[in-house]
């Protein structure tokens, strides 16, 4: 990072990407400037590769895209109401827009633009450090410029604004999120990033500025700290600055110890924090170990592939193991403080959260609540004997969830009890060997009743009734005991068992 040091760095090296000389023939030929801006030039100078690239032009952005659409013979996707135009150039989204200068109407986060310089162009970004633009021009093509300072603060892991941070977060408060995003997603063991004291402050004293968000935007950066690597430095971030209020005001009620005839309680705040975290770096290792997969419904059932990114749906599911615990809390003066149900109450929360956050009530809400509702299932399994029946219950109820479910009941480990840590972790062992084993031996996971309403009706002659589900029900519950094998042929012979019982003849020996 020394070269970062100087102001102006000669940073061809990092625009070995044909596109950049396309633009730059395309700048010359249309007589305007263009250069490379934000997200790219911060991340070439960590080291990492961005997925897309941002090209912002004095001039119009979208005529610009257009030409250089027309040399690369890629589609033009273009958004009138923003100015912007976007392109694809083999698997890289590359957007244009043109250099502007902003005004805001306050209560909207919609801005009122103006043609403008590059320096007003970068005065209105969020961050030092995503306000660095490399030149694609002729004459200094590559050189970097920084007019806030953006290589300094990336050196030392600073987030601030470029302009007044009252008026950057006033103006647009989702910036006051991108604040948390950047902080969480940069920060890593050996380099902090830090939002400084004045933003922080700026952000405390803006937060209540989040209201005018759509929800849409807002779940959008839950989601990309979600999947960051240590996500409870963003939801820290975001309690301290007085944001969680308006964003997810179930999870402050995790907050605080209550303490009762001297015997207080977990601190469920903390603990859920720590269980993403936890959760976070188990899961990084389970898929770079290949232990994951993914499943999406298909025509025959499902598909399965190795999972390769982390499943944001699951680290909700970790973020929400806990809701139902301040709903439940309950103290007895003998056995003490208790959260009896949580996960069923918090099982029953997950849709409702989702609909105040306007996320989908799709099967992904369903995958949350089941993970919410089963989280205490696989260490209440051992606290007797491992049974086959329980096993395959559990596997038949979590269905393909079962890796996922797991591995969130390993994150929930946080006791600083070490001897309880022990005990739990070999439990914890005890059920996955068992769930192995029951499966080798069945596909309980994705367990279909042998016995279809439809064969029962017509081999009785019944119309639909209450009967069927009875019999179909009888026969799952034997077969998840180990009382019948889970084969069509056992299955029958029981039907017609439990039929004959209930005086029922088949309609061929009428
Ligand atoms: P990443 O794509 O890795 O999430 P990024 O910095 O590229 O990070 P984008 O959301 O793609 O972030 O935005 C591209 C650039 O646009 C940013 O680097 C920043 O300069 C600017 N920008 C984006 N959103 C805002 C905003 N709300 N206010 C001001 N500038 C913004
Ligand atoms: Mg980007």
């Amino acid at each position: 990072m020394n070269e970062c040091s100087q102001n102006n760095v000669f940073a061809s090296k990092y625009l070995d990407n044909p596109i950049f000389g396309i633009v730059s023939d395309v700048a010359v030929s249309l007589g305007v400037r263009a250069f490379v801006i934000g997200g790219y030039v911060r991340d070439c100078f960590l080291g990492k590769k961005s997925k897309d690239i941002d090209i912002v032009v004095e001039g119009s952005g979208t005529a610009f895209a257009r030409e250089v659409g027309r040399r690369v013979h890629s589609r033009v996707s273009v958004f009138e109401n923003y100015g912007t135009a976007m392109l694809r150039y083999h698997h890289t989204e590359i957007e244009f827009v043109g250099a502007r200068r902003e005004s805001y109407n306050r209560d909207s986060r919609n801005p009122i633009v103006e043609d403008g310089t590059l320096e007003d162009d970068q005065l209105r970004r969020d961050f030092t450090i995503n306000a660095m633009a490399f030149s694609l021009q002729k004459d200094d093509y590559g050189t970097l410029v920084d007019p806030f300072g953006g290589i300094k603060d990336l050196d030392k892991g600073i987030i601030r604004t470029p302009a007044d941070p009252d008026k950057t977060f006033d103006d647009d408060p989702l910036r006051m999120l991108r604040a948390v995003r950047f902080a969480t997603k940069l920060s890593t063991w050996e380099k902090y990033f830090n939002i400084t004291p004045e933003c922080f402050a700026s952000i405390r004293r803006n937060a209540s500025r989040l209201q005018i968000l759509s929800k849409e935007r807002i779940v959008e950066e839950l989601n990309k700290i979600l999947v960051t690597d240590h996500p409870s430095m963003g939801f820290d971030l975001m309690d301290k600055a007085g944001m969680l209020q308006y964003i997810l005001p179930d999870l402050l009620k995790l907050k605080g110890v209550q303490m009762l005839e001297g015997r207080a309680h977990k601190e469920n705040f903390t603990h859920t924090l720590q269980v993403v975290d936890n959760l976070a770096e188990m899961e990084v290792e389970a898929i770079s170990q290949g232990l994951l997969h993914d499943y999406e419904p298909s025509e025959n059932g499902f598909t399965e592939s190795l999972r390769t990114e982390p499943n944001v749906w699951l680290r909700w599911a970790a973020l929400l193991h806990d809701i139902g615990k301040p709903a439940s809390k309950k103290f007895d003066p003998v056995t003490g403080w208790s959260f009896h149900g949580h996960e069923v109450i918090g099982g029953r929360m997950v849709p409702k959260i989702f609909t105040g956050l306007k996320m989908p009530l799709n099967e992904k809400m369903k995958y949350v609540q089941k993970l919410v509702s089963l989280h205490l299932r696989p260490q209440a399994l051992v606290t007797e004997e491992v049974t086959d029946s329980a096993v395959r219950r559990l596997l038949f109820e979590a269905g393909n969830d079962i890796e996922d479910l797991m591995l969130l009941c390993k994150a929930d480990i946080t006791s600083k009890n070490e001897h309880k840590v022990e005990v739990l972790k070999s439990n914890f062992d005890l059920v996955m060997g068992k769930i192995r084993q029951v499966e080798e031996k069945d596909a309980i996971r994705n367990w279909k009743n042998p016995i279809t309403g439809d064969y029962i009706m017509e081999l009785y002659g019944l119309p639909p009734c209450r009967l069927l589900g009875e019999l179909k029900d009888a026969i799952k519950e034997a077969i998840m005991d180990s009382e019948c094998d889970n084969t069509f042929e056992a299955a029958d012979t029981l039907l017609r068992r439990l039929a004959a019982e209930r005086g029922l003849v088949p309609a061929e020996k009428r």
